[in-house]
């Protein structure tokens, strides 16, 4: 029984690896010929490359546009920072899965966890880099968070809301934009 439980397991994490991956091939990643590197530069499209990272679903490899920043001397690809793989080879939801093996005791320890519960296979090194990764994050969303000074020139308030909830407009901001304050210029 529990052989044929663990074979059944395997394959439907195949199958569903599988389906992911062709879910994500429906949008190959091109975002016209000049999008944001993210510093306020216009990248230049280089070409189609894949990107091979792991899932709670085993390894998945995506076909996306590659652009290249001439000022920044950098590349990067749009559908990645979509994705939330940017500069990471661990989906969201692995990463999420990966935190809580982690938070439970040693990295090796952790990665027999995933292993053995998830199915996931992971080196214990990589297993405290994103999870390092994750916490440095969390502790940056939490500085974002403290009240001071509002950054907008134009607002000239003491600002009691993190900066990513409102424009330089004042106007507020629906949720989700976390990324985009990290990366804003402030004047
Ligand atoms: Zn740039």
């Amino acid at each position: 029984m529990e052989a044929a439980e663990a074979v059944i397991r395997a394959g439907m994490l195949r199958l569903g690896a599988g389906m992911l991956e062709q879910l994500l091939a429906a949008d190959n990643g091109y975002r016209g010929p000049g999008p944001d590197c993210g510093n306020g530069h216009q990248g230049e499209f280089a070409a189609y490359r894949d990107k091979t990272f792991d899932t709670v679903l085993g390894p998945v490899t995506l076909t996306r546009a590659w652009y290249h920043c001439a000022a920044c001397k950098h590349g990067f690809a749009p559908r990645d920072a979509e994705l939330g793989v940017a500069g990471t080879s661990l989906s969201p939801g692995l990463t999420a899965m990966n935190d809580t093996a982690a938070a439970a005791g040693p990295f090796a320890k952790a990665a027999v966890l995933l292993e053995k519960l998830a199915g996931v296979t992971l080196t214990a090194k990589r297993v405290e880099r994103a999870a390092e990764a994750s916490g440095a994050a969390q502790a940056a969303a939490v500085r974002e968070r403290l009240p001071g000074r509002c950054p907008h020139s134009v607002c000239r308030v003491e600002r009691a809301m993190p900066v990513a909830d409102h424009d330089a407009s004042g106007a507020e901001l629906a949720g989700g934009v976390w990324a985009r304050a990290a990366t804003m210029s402030w004047s």
